[in-house]
């Protein structure tokens, strides 16, 4: 299957990466992440438990979701309205987090993320694509760095976005969501067996990129 699949912990460079790796390779970028934000964000919006898989389970089929090219870049739609700016928030993480734990939750994407590999070579990212979403990915990397330098690198996105945000606050919340998201009993994080462990603590985004497209030339 010609696609390449990116795992890893937050804050490792995953979107980045994937992303220029999909233009150079000509393939799509898919970020699987912003697919259970928007999840969570409709969740909370209609006042439901993100926790709760009887108050989730009966939303989903009132989802739509869709990843659009514009030219500001992929854009999430949830049911039609543009939520890409409203699912970065540290909030909107956490509720992700929380309903990825959610079986019901990760059925209802597994499909969505395997039909769009059906239809076109992929670049997704995400914590179970290897191991879960696309065992067949031509590609599998793990993607990971120092949760110090992760930290460092959200802090640097928020105060180029002109946010306010705090290194210890943000390194609190990235250990969290790692421990979160690597015990949870569905789906959690690891790197599968056949991926290839590719540490950017020491990279630059450029060299990260060029050992991605390498790995792609390699065929794995
Ligand atoms: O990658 P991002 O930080 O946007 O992901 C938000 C949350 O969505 C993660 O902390 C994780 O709990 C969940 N997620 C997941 N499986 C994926 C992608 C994201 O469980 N493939």
């Amino acid at each position: 299957m010609k696609a390449v699949a990116i795992d890893g912990p937050a804050g490792a460079g995953k979107s980045t990466i994937a992303k220029q790796a999909a233009e150079r390779l000509g393939y799509i970028y898919v970020d699987t992440g912003a697919l259970y934000r928007a999840i969570g964000l409709y969740v909370s919006q209609r006042g439901a438990d993100p926790a709760g898989e009887e108050e989730v389970a009966p939303l989903l089929k009132d989802i739509r979701l869709e990843l659009v090219l514009t030219e500001e870049g992929q854009r999430v739609l949830l049911n039609g309205e543009d939520v890409s700016r409203r699912i970065r928030t540290p909030e909107a993480a956490l509720n992700a987090s929380r309903v990825a734990a959610l079986p019901a939750v990760r059925a209802f994407l597994l499909e969505l993320q395997r039909g769009i590999a059906e239809r076109s070579p992929v670049v997704m990212d995400g914590r179970d694509i290897g191991t879960v979403v696309l065992p067949e990915a031509e590609v599998k990397i793990f993607l990971t760095a120092a949760p110090e330098e992760r930290a460092r690198r959200r802090l640097l996105e928020h105060q180029q976005r002109g946010e306010q945000a705090d290194y210890q606050t943000l390194l609190e919340e990235i250990k969290a969501r790692d421990h979160a998201d690597s015990t949870r009993a569905i789906a959690p994080l690891r790197q599968a067996e056949d991926a290839v462990l590719l540490d950017t603590t020491h990279l630059t985004p450029e060299e990260a990129i060029q050992a991605v497209l390498n790995l792609v030339k390699r065929g794995g």
